[in-house]
């Protein structure tokens, strides 16, 4: 299936590994440019470095916090300024730290307000204007299954995951008469250094091995098994992509089975 995204332009938040990384390299494989942004110079760089040699289209990487309003104007402004315009924009961040209502301060909740919801919001007001002079545009989230179903120990996750949603709801019917898509994708628990750290840190606080934690996560999922990065991404590229044109305001899990709703 060609999907049309030969020759459009993706900003990729978070994306020098992980989910973020892996939806990158599905899009470039798709033909489309890209503008990455993450914390880590060095990690990105690489990263850069093999999409553009793998993919052979053009990728140009901006180190930047999500957290902060200014890196992320200068993520877009260079991007603009490399690209001359944004099609797709596909938001996601380092995910906020674990932890119950009664552990986490007020200053847990306001930096993961500014990563895990701002960071979304800031994105979306720079790209919006170019989408819809263009009258196109895809807006995709990575959030979690935690909006369906909360998670234990995952109080600021839980939480700020569902305001994303009604965020990306909401502003999927301001937009949809311009040609713009809003969705988001929820993860499950799927294979990246961020779920190995998750798994190890709660491994060593039962005394339990790193395998036996995963297993137990395993147990929960009706596939047993985790989720590879390349499974979220093909879905990703779908949603971004010209085929899904009639697709706006929906949630879609990734998660094996995990969630175990009707709708
Ligand atoms: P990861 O830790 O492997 O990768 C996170 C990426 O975000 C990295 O590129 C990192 O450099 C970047 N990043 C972190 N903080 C940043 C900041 N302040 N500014 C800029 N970049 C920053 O994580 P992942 O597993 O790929 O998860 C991505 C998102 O999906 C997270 O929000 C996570 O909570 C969520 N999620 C993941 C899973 C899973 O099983 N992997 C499940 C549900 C939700």
């Amino acid at each position: 299936m060609d999907l049309g995204l030969k020759g459009k332009v993706a900003l990729v938040a978070a994306a020098s590994r992980g989910l973020g990384r892996a939806v990158a390299q599905e899009l470039a494989n798709e033909g489309a440019s890209l503008v990455l942004c993450a914390r880590g110079v060095d990690a990105l760089d690489e990263t850069r470095k093999h999409i553009e040699q793998t993919a052979r289209t053009p990728v140009l990487a901006v180190p930047a916090d999500l957290s902060v309003a200014g890196d992320i104007a200068n993520v877009f402004n260079l991007g603009l300024e490399r690209f001359g315009r944004i099609d797709i924009l596909v938001t996601n961040a380092g995910g906020p730290p674990t932890g119950q209502f009664e552990t986490l301060s007020r200053e847990s909740w306001e930096v993961a307000t500014r990563l895990t919801l701002h960071s979304v919001l800031e994105l979306t007001r720079h790209v919006l204007p170019g989408m819809k002079e263009r009258r196109w545009g895809r807006i995709l989230n990575i959030t979690s299954i935690a909006v369906k179903q909360p998670v234990d120990n995952l109080m600021l996750s839980n939480s700020l995951r569902a305001a994303v949603t009604g965020f990306a709801r909401t502003l999927a019917n301001e937009v949809a008469t311009w040609g713009i898509t809003v969705n988001n994708i929820m993860p499950g628990y799927t294979r990246t250094e961020r779920l190995e750290e998750l798994a190890r840190m709660m491994a060593e606080k039962e005394e339990i091995s790193l395998a036996q934690y995963v297993e137990r996560w395993e147990r929960e999922i009706p596939m047993r098994r985790l989720g590879e990065p390349h499974e979220l991404a093909a879905l990703a590229a779908f949603l971004v992509s010209e085929r899904a044109s009639y697709i706006t305001g929906n949630s879609i899990s990734v998660d094996g089975g995990w969630i175990r709703a009707l709708l």
